[in-house]
């Protein structure tokens, strides 16, 4: 098999074996080139030592000489050349406790995690494969390298990794593998809320974020997200919906965009309704403020997972106003945009559409009509660019001092009446006809 390799790997290469070691690229990239998917960064493995890596190049960085990488820095571009090392034990189902290096390449592609990662490739020798991954690449399954209740008992990160590269391939975690992760799944408590939030973020923005479902059947989520298994197990009995809360959440995720915000946005958007499930004399079952209450759980969830600020803000407020339903009319949409968010009203609009192809057909024509007109309303707002908050009214806290209101509390209400007679009338957004409003 042939790889195509960039020119400056192919350089690094043939140096190290000019001075007499051997030198492979590796992992993710032989996969994903194998896959004719463009590998996101190229790294190489090398028999060669940490110091002698560095004696042959020019510009390196010292990215883990403990673990024996060193990034060697060629043009603009970077690889991480790392020493074939063994891994020795682990002592706390995360960090080995001590990185041994080897001058043999099976053993460095023994301690890596699946077999569709365990492949090294070199321009003359080929694709070295001693643990099959070709078979599984084109069986299109994830299998772990040796013994899976070892391998995930070694290190819990690739309990998450195994359902993430599914997800992102669209592989089967083979029976083994699979019976590997449910068992070690409770050792997911050694795994820092950082590198989750990382794994479930590639995992939500992958071709089948829908594949999550697998972190639920495996008992994953009972560990870092128990609030999805409530989903799970809450049937909404309501002409709206035809699955329980959980599968209609999957389900939704299907329906839009893989950016990170707004599948964060689908998979919590109903967090809140086990906790609010009201069922009615006739057996209908209600979540009457779902919305507020999922905000507030999707906060600790957010934070508990160490999302950065801006993300949880905009996701909070997405789904606070996810079940929102202005109607199809200018003002009402005005109002809409003014309370949601002109920063994310287009989200919004995007998340409703997401969420209503989750739900049964009942009624599927007049959702979707009113949800049209919205749009179309909000187009036209965005088209004559419409005042619809107080960054764009003509009066300022300034004109009404001028005109000779004093500072203080009261400017500010005055300033929120007149931004709701402009939400009424947007052609009277000037300064003047404002100013003489309050009069
Ligand atoms: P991606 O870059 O898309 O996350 P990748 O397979 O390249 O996928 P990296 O985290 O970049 O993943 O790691 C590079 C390689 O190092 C992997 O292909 C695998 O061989 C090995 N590896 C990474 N993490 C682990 C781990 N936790 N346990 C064992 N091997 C690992
Ligand atoms: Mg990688």
């Amino acid at each position: 098999m042939k790889l195509t390799i960039p020119s400056n790997a192919e350089k690094i290469l043939r140096i190290l074996e000019k001075n007499g070691h051997e030198a492979y690229v590796v992992g993710g990239c032989v996969r994903d080139s194998v896959l004719g998917r463009n590998p996101d960064d190229w790294d190489i493995t090398t028999s060669a030592e940490p110091a002698q890596v560095k004696a042959l190049f020019r510009r390196t960085v010292d990215t883990g000489l403990q673990h024996g990488t060193v990034t060697v820095l060629m043009d603009k571009e970077s690889y991480e050349v790392t020493t074939y090392r063994v891994d020795g034990d682990y002592e706390d189902g995360r960090h080995p406790k001590e990185v041994l290096f080897t001058s043999s390449l099976e053993e460095d592609l023994k301690r890596r995690d699946f077999t569709i990662n365990a492949m090294a490739y070199h321009p003359d020798r080929g694709l070295v494969d001693l643990f099959h991954g070709m078979d599984d690449i084109r069986e299109q399954v994830i299998r772990c390298v040796g013994s899976p209740m070892e391998r995930f008992g070694e290190d819990a990160l690739r309990i998450l990794r195994a359902v993430r590269f599914s997800a992102q391939l669209g592989f089967s975690i083979e029976e083994e593998t699979k019976n590997g992760i449910c068992a070690m799944a409770p050792n997911l408590k050694f795994v820092s809320a950082e590198r989750i939030q990382t794994e479930l973020v590639k995992l939500l923005i992958s071709p089948h974020p829908d594949y999550f479902r697998t972190a639920y059947e495996t008992g994953l989520t009972r560990q870092f997200l128990p609030e999805f298994d409530a989903c799970m197990e809450t049937e909404q009995n309501t002409p709206h919906h035809c699955r329980t809360v959980g599968e209609h959440t999957l389900n939704s995720l299907l329906n839009i965009r893989a950016d990170k915000v707004l599948r964060l946005t689908m998979l919590l958007h109903d967090i809140g309704k086990p906790a609010v499930k009201k069922t009615d004399g006739n057996g209908r079952d209600h979540f009457k403020t779902h919305g507020p209450r999922g905000e507030e759980m999707a906060r600790t969830i957010l934070r508990r997972l160490k999302f950065d600020n801006d993300t949880i803000a905009k996701v909070c407020r997405l789904i606070l106003w996810h079940d929102a339903r202005p109607l199809p009319e200018m003002a009402e949409v005005r109002r809409a945009v003014n309370r949601i968010g002109e920063d994310i009203f287009s989200l919004y609009l995007e998340v409703q559409k997401a969420d209503m192809l989750a739900q049964s057909s009942y009624k599927r024509n007049e959702k979707t009509a009113r949800l049209e007109g919205v749009a179309r309303c909000y187009a036209r707002i965005l088209e004559e660019r419409q005042c619809v908050s107080l960054k764009t009214l003509a009066v300022k806290g300034r004109d009404l001092i001028e005109a000779g209101y004093p500072p203080g509390p009261q400017i500010g209400e005055k300033l929120d009446q007149l931004l709701e007679h402009v939400l009424e009338f947007p052609e009277d957004n000037q300064k003047d006809v404002l100013l003489s409003l309050l009069i």
